[in-house]
């Protein structure tokens, strides 16, 4: 029999639940497939850097399937719709009888899929699904009424429970096949229309492509960083304080699974650590918001959680956005956050709350705008955490910050870097000012010298007026 991988965001041969599901049978043909969507991806905001990864990592993926037997074919399709077509002539013409893949939690990817499935089963081409991209998937942890779980802490003492319960199992590599039914389709190495914005040898050096290097920068971490992961990971200057896997987790070059897995070995091996703990709570931050999107699918869907924030009327300001984007806004840490994004295509997890809650609650600009622009540049763009991160720092979100908890950039500057050297490396323009001042540069006076804008606006007067604003919407449920 022949059956068929789609590949989505799981971009790995080991660990990759529907590749070992398909390869099960060992006299079966398999060949794995990936499809090009560019017309849904500009309707996804998807960034080009993260297209650049995903394509170098392909490649790596192509010859690590190939010299298994299992061909890598590469369709192209304008976007979802087209698809469910195009897998049943592929199959019908192919002579394919099982199609294998493991699911996705956004809401158009369910749309698509169940279409896919439908079809191909009314052709009699059978179809399995897999839970995969979590360690314990949506629908799985609930709490004692059934419901999704809208807080974090009870949903991770239920989730941790769950796994020490089963246990984390991680899959081989698939075994060699026999042959192969058919040849790989070259990899392209890019698709119009999603140019990356970073320059690509930068972005090559920062993120390197496939499943090894990933398996590398797990293995770097928790040896080496992991055992001060509490300590030091609020400091965007030190960039081997956390583990920078999220790009390779968001295109699934490697799994939470694998993750977990060398965190449970790590402490094993070397006793009990409060650091690596916390570690793993971030993998749970990243299956809660993947759980709150199936749980509350309004969220895949530009509304808010909490409905009442529908009321806000956000600043409609064009110019103040694009100061906000361009890095521009006289806030430096602000400013450093955005412009590392430009650079990197990646942002530290503090500073994405920082540059988030200043565009929400300083500007009071619709966060949905905000979290586009993320989208269509970070390289580990997703939308659980993304969409997850940007209604935390709106209060817009389930349990979001308290809208009256207004991050003060300049206070955050000081305390998360207090020598200004993540500061001096993204705006060179202050890298002369001592520790003090670079942190506020027209405090005291305007500082003429000073190739470096105002302050756009009054911190302390934007957030008196975004909290009535607030206040406004009434009782908050
Ligand atoms: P580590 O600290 O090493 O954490 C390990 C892994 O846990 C990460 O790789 C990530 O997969 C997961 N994780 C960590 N923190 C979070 C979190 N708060 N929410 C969900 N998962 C988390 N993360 C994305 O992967 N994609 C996004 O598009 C994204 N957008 C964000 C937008 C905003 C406004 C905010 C506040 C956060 C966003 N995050 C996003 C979460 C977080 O900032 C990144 O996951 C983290 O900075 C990645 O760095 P790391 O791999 O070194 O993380």
């Amino acid at each position: 029999s022949r059956h068929l991988v789609w590949l989505r965001a799981d971009l790995r041969s080991i660990d990759n639940t529907a590749l070992s599901e398909a390869c099960r049978d060992p006299e079966a043909e398999v060949a794995a497939l990936w499809l090009v969507t560019p017309e849904q991806w500009r309707r996804h905001g998807k960034a080009g850097c993260q297209l650049d990864l995903e394509l170098r990592t392909l490649r790596e993926l192509s010859v690590t399937l190939e010299a298994l037997n299992i061909p890598l074919l590469i369709r192209e399709v304008p976007d979802f719709a087209a698809i469910p077509a195009l897998l049943l002539s592929l199959c019908q013409a192919e002579g394919i009888d099982r199609v294998y893949w493991n699911k996705q939690y956004e809401w158009n990817e369910r749309v698509r899929d169940k279409a896919a499935a439908d079809l191909l089963r009314a052709n009699g081409i059978t179809v399995e699904m897999h839970a995969d991209q979590c360690i314990i998937g949506p629908g799985e942890v609930l709490t004692g009424d059934g419901r999704f779980y809208s807080v974090y802490t009870p949903f991770k003492r239920n989730w941790l429970s769950q796994i020490y319960e089963r246990g984390v199992r991680v899959h081989p590599a698939p075994l060699k096949r026999q042959s192969a039914w058919t040849r790989p389709d070259p990899v392209p190495t890019s698709v119009p229309g999603f140019e990356s914005h970073v320059p690509l040898p930068e972005l090559e050096r920062l993120w390197p492509g496939g499943e090894s290097a990933a398996l590398a920068r797990l293995e770097v971490f928790t040896d080496k960083h992991a055992r001060r992961y509490r300590e030091l990971r609020d400091f965007p200057a030190l960039s081997e304080a956390t583990s920078g896997l999220s790009p390779y987790l968001a295109i699934g070059a490697i799994s939470s699974r694998q993750c977990w897995q060398a965190a449970a070995n790590e402490l094993a091996a070397y006793g009990p650590s409060a650091d690596i703990d916390h570690w793993v709570s971030e993998l749970g931050w990243r299956e809660f918001y993947k759980h709150i999107l199936v749980g509350f699918p309004r969220v895949n869907k530009h509304r808010p959680f909490r409905l009442e924030t529908e009321q806000l009327r956000w600043n409609d300001d064009e110019e103040a956005f694009q100061r906000w984007c361009d890095g521009k806004t006289g806030f430096p840490i602000v400013d450093a956050a955005m412009r590392q994004l430009r650079a990197t295509g990646w942002m530290h997890n503090r500073l994405r709350m920082i540059a988030a809650m200043f565009l929400t609650k300083d500007l009071f600009i619709d966060w949905r705008k905000g979290e586009r622009f993320f989208m269509q540049h970070l390289v580990d763009g997703d939308l659980a955490a993304n969409n997850g991160g940007w209604q935390w720092s709106a209060s817009t979100g389930n349990d979001a910050a308290p809208y009256f908890r207004i991050f003060n950039p300049k206070l955050q500057s000081e305390r998360f870097d207090p020598e200004g050297n993540f500061l001096r490396r993204y705006l060179p323009e202050l890298a002369g000012l001592d520790n003090k001042r670079i942190h506020a540069p027209h405090e005291k006076q305007r500082d003429f010298l000073l190739d470096y804008p105002l302050p756009m606006v009054d911190h302390r007067a934007a957030c008196e007026e975004t909290v009535s604003r607030f206040k406004a919407l009434g009782e908050l449920p």
